[in-house]
């Protein structure tokens, strides 16, 4: 038989991977191969964080593939043109991917159908990485949903219980193998090299080490996610978003095994259901940038395209960017994203609303820090998340509603134990004044080795005067 072609871009695994276990069950030889077309994703090329984590996930998606027997065959460029010299080397009937979402991965997509159509060689699209398909999914109306609560009630009627499909027990070798370029040709080391040392210290990327944190999850996390979840110092969320956004696990793999582990264990039914309603605004955001394929340039309301948003001169956004606002819970969510290449969710919210509403920065100026810097990068939940802090997206948060860094700080970190591990310069103040070293009493600052200015920054703003100018600013998109 003349072998498939599974295009393993987006979704580097072997369980749940209904593209490659489709294609091992038709009992024809497999060659797994990943493109790497940098031109193809345009400004949406991957970010440094991203390009290291998929150095490591390649890596270990071959060494699992050659203890199956398999390989993975590596490009780097063109898609059409790697995979027409690929299906000449090989005499592939078929060519198998996994749906992909973002508009830059649709028209490669689209444009592999064509060149398999000329070359009459099948060519199939598997879903793999939502648990419902974009038209699946439509308001009384038949319209898109914009807002996520009537989304994500009628998604989980929709949703089924079909099991994941398992990891195929065999993976026929073609005759010959097509030659493969060296993973170090596709140059995703990222720069500075100490930067991705520092994120290695936090993660484990591969496939096993999502299934392994999946389980640890679920075994012991879960139980108290609902409560704990906004707490940055406490370690109360899954983390597999990295492992999401690299196709290391599948949401149905995720869905599957939360709802066996509820029907195991009562008790954690609260925390799961919280959890996969988590999962819900994944799944809410995928469908957004399917249906609005531009909002990671564009506000989804368009009452915004005319706001006031102010230039962000760059040693100020430098100083955002690098944790120097002189805010402490912003600095240490920022340094925090440096370091480990992640931030949590409650800390994203609070230093995007700074640079949105106290700074009134363009949201893509963060949104492009974020794409360069997190691991978990995702076009539609970093675009999504943007606008809806920004207050121009879909189901955004209202216009006036501006995070208050301090009072953010004292409620989600009352101890301040996020602030000292990532600010060690204020590990010495009291509690009292963590979350805003510029009250301290002089002798207070003396006491704790700070002079501010010196070993930490003053604040960048006056809180107050840009609140009024925020809502002054903001006030114009009112009902927007
Ligand atoms: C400004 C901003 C930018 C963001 N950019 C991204 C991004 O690029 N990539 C990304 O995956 N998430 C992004 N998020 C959403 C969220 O912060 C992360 O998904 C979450 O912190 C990941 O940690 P976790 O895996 O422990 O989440 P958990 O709380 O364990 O949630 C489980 C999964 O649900 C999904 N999820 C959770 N919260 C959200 C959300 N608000 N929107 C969409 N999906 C969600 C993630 O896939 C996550 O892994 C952003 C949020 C904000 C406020």
């Amino acid at each position: 038989m003349k072998p498939v072609l599974v295009l393993m871009n987006g979704a580097l695994r072997l369980d749940d991977h209904p593209a490659f276990a489709t294609a091992c069950s038709a009992g024809a030889p497999v060659i797994p191969v990943f493109i790497l077309d940098d031109t193809a994703a345009g400004d949406w090329k991957l970010g440094g964080a991203r390009r290291w984590w998929l150095l490591k996930s390649l890596s270990s998606l071959q060494a699992t593939l050659l203890k199956a027997g398999s390989r993975l065959v590596l490009r780097c460029g063109d898609t059409i043109d790697c995979l027409k010299a690929l299906i000449s080397a090989t005499e592939a009937s078929a060519v198998h991917m996994t749906r992909a979402y973002d508009p830059q991965a649709r028209t490669v997509q689209d444009a592999v159908h064509d060149v398999c159509n000329e070359l009459d060689v099948v060519a199939r699209r598997f879903s793999g990485n939502l648990l419902l398909e974009p038209e699946q999914i439509r308001n009384k109306t038949g319209g898109i949903y914009e807002v996520f609560s009537p989304f994500w009630r009628r998604a989980q009627e929709l949703i089924d219980d079909t099991e994941p499909a398992r990891v195929p027990v065999q993976v026929l070798a073609p005759e010959k193998w097509p030659e493969s370029d060296d993973i170090a040709t596709l140059k995703l080391e990222p720069k500075p090299a100490y930067w991705a040392e520092s994120i290695e210290a936090f993660w484990e990327p591969g496939e096993a080490a999502a299934h392994e944190r999946l389980d640890d999850f679920l075994d012991d996390v879960v139980l108290a996610y609902k409560d704990m979840r906004d707490y940055p110092a406490t370690d109360a969320t899954s983390r597999l978003s990295p492992y999401l956004a690299n196709g290391e696990i599948s949401p149905r793999r995720i869905w599957h095994d939360t709802m066996i582990a509820i029907a195991d264990n009562k008790e954690i039914e609260r925390g799961a259901h919280w959890f996969l309603r988590e999962l819900g605004w994944r799944e809410f955001s995928s469908h957004l940038l399917y249906h609005f394929p531009d909002i990671p340039e564009r506000g989804l309301k368009s009452k915004f395209d005319a706001f006031p948003w102010r230039e962000g001169c760059d040693e100020k956004v430098a100083a955002w960017q690098k944790g120097q606002t002189g805010f402490p819970i912003i600095d240490a969510g920022m340094r925090q994203l440096w370091q480990t290449g992640w931030m949590h969710n409650r800390v994203r919210m609070i230093v995007a609303s700074f640079l949105v509403k106290d700074m009134l920065w363009h949201w893509r100026t963060g949104e492009n820090w974020f794409w360069d810097t997190l691991v978990d990068a995702d076009l539609a939940n970093n675009a999504a998340s943007w606008q809806w802090v920004a207050g121009c997206g879909a189901d955004a948060a209202p216009y006036f509603r501006i995070f208050n860094p301090i009072t953010q700080g004292e409620k989600f970190d009352p101890k301040g134990k996020y602030i000292r591990e990532f600010v060690p310069e204020l590990k010495d103040l009291p509690d009292a004044y963590i979350h805003a070293p510029f009250e301290a009493p002089a002798g207070v600052l003396k006491m704790a080795g700070i002079t501010l200015g010196r070993d930490y920054p003053k604040p960048m703003l006056d809180r107050k005067a840009a609140r009024e100018r925020a809502l002054a600013a903001l006030e114009s998109t009112k009902g927007a």
